[in-house]
């Protein structure tokens, strides 16, 4: 990934020693490989020029400055997790990883909101607010290991999206870094606050393509109590898909309602031995966080569902460890499978009542391109992660990757889905936002990164 007429870093990173002479600048080419790719291991990605750890906003706006005066590309990175090639690096670019602003400044009870700092761990934020008897909802399944000016960037989901939302459903306010080095702050801590543009919500799932998240006013709950965990077997995939969409039409609202099929059954329990049923086409984890009664309540009526879709057998979690190594399996979904070759995850959607026609139709395309498909993920919201798995020594593994994809993200939109649900466009799905949203909705948004990034310095080649 090379950026056009861009990377003039040796007169940068002079500018940037004089102006910031207490920065942390990465300069010896060892140190910037670890910059060149996240999580998406499948993209040829660039070697930054520079790499800047800063520790304030004030830092970061400099940088983006001086970036704009050098006309070279600014990267904004957070833990690297990401799954679309959005904190990728550019050749000879700026990569301004944001993990030095790691601190949680305030846990506010009365309003019950969080003031943090993006470079802060997903897990880590939670279990500050814990402390406090409090709960920050969002948990993608790496939250252990993804920041959340990350999750903001990608406005990542995760397990409990399907009863409290995405990120963005959690953001009050951000401190954004603009493309000419100045700095806004969106929203405030006010729960109704309609004065304007939500420009804060524009900000979130931007992929770092129009500003910098400094720091973030994040919404909190009080504590739900512990959850009670069940399992339903099914003997068909598709069987498994009703069940999640005869949930919905039931309204039950469980905090989790996961769905793994039988390739991720077996390669989980290969791996972490929890005598999951390997006989079982597929796999739902249903979790309730309601008070008392309810949450058992909630469970049966979600099972009775499940039992009326064919579901072989359910199983609930003796107590709350064996509900948490349960979790823990579903959350190694995607690594089980990465222990069986060259693996890809994707991430397409569709409405939910539409999830059985979604699983027919990955098993379909996997069937036709003799390519494993391991399918794991947000059944409750849709949103499935397809993910492919080939031999190492497959030479042509990349150009299969690439046609087997194709044909999902066409599904997903002939379902009226989506292609991505919340990993990111990035730079990897980019010739599909079109086709997805139509030429005038992306002029749109062309129009708003022009406003706000004229000189095309951040992010350059992810989203659009
Ligand atoms: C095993 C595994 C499981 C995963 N499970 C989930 C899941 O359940 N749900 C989910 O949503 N994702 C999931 N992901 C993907 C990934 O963890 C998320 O996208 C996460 O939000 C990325 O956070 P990060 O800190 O690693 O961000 P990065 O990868 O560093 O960056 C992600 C994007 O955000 C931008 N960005 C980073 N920091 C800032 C900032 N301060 N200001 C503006 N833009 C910024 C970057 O430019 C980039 O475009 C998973 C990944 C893995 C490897």
């Amino acid at each position: 990934m090379t950026a056009p007429d861009l990377g003039r870093p040796p007169a940068l990173a002079a500018a940037i020693r004089h102006e910031l002479p207490g920065l942390r600048l990465l300069t010896d080419p060892v140190d910037r490989e670890a910059y060149r790719l996240d999580e998406t291991a499948y993209l040829h990605a660039g070697l930054p020029g520079l790499v800047a750890l800063p520790t304030s906003a004030a830092e970061v706006a400099a940088l983006v400055r001086l970036a704009a005066e050098h006309r070279v590309p600014v990267v904004p990175r957070g833990a690297g997790t990401g799954l679309s090639g959005g904190a990728a690096g550019i050749e000879g670019g700026l990569t301004i990883a944001m993990t030095g602003m790691n601190r949680v400044l305030e846990v506010d009870r009365d309003n019950l909101v969080v003031v943090t700092q993006p470079g802060v761990i997903n897990a880590d934020l939670k279990a500050a607010v814990a402390a406090d008897g409090l709960f920050y909802p969002p948990d993608p399944a790496s939250y252990e290991i993804c920041s959340i000016g990350g999750n903001l960037g990608t406005n990542a989901g995760g397990l409990c999206c399907v009863k409290y939302g995405q990120t963005r459903d959690s953001v009050l306010s951000l401190e954004v870094v603009l493309a000419d080095g100045s700095v806004i702050r969106t929203g405030g801590r006010n729960v109704k606050d309609v004065a304007g543009y939500a420009l804060a919500h524009l900000f979130v799932g931007s992929q770092g393509t129009l500003g910098i998240i400094t720091e973030a006013t994040l919404r909190l709950r009080p504590a739900p109590p512990p959850r009670v965990t069940m399992l339903a077997f099914f003997a068909a995939v598709e069987d498994a898909g009703r069940a999640v969409a005869g949930i919905a039409a039931a309204g039950l609202m469980p905090v989790t309602l996961e769905l793994m099929d039988r390739v991720t059954i077996a390669a989980v329990d290969d791996w972490q031995h929890l005598g999951l049923d390997r006989e079982a086409a597929a796999m739902l984890m249903i979790e309730s966080d309601m008070p008392g009664n309810a949450g058992g309540d909630e469970l049966a009526r979600a099972e009775e569902v499940c039992l009326g879709c064919a579901a072989t057998s359910t199983v609930r979690a003796a107590d709350t460890q064996e509900a948490d190594w349960l979790r823990n399996a579903r959350r190694l979904a995607y690594r089980a499978l990465e222990r069986l070759g060259n693996a890809r995850m994707e991430d397409i959607g569709a409405p939910r009542a539409r999830v059985p026609e979604l699983i027919a139709a990955i098993e379909r395309i996997g069937a036709r391109h003799g390519v494993l498909i391991g399918t794991f993920g947000h059944a409750g919201d849709g949103n499935l992660h397809p993910s492919l798995v080939l031999d190492r020594d497959d030479a042509s593994a990349e150009e299969r990757m690439r046609a087997v994809c194709a044909d999902l993200y066409q599904a997903a939109l002939d379902l009226g889905g989506t292609v991505t649900g919340e990993h990111g466009i990035g730079a990897s799905r980019r010739e599909w936002l079109e086709p997805q949203r139509g030429r005038r909705a992306v002029e749109v948004m062309r129009s708003i990164k022009t406003a706000l990034d004229p000189l095309g310095t951040l992010n350059p080649g992810r989203v659009l």
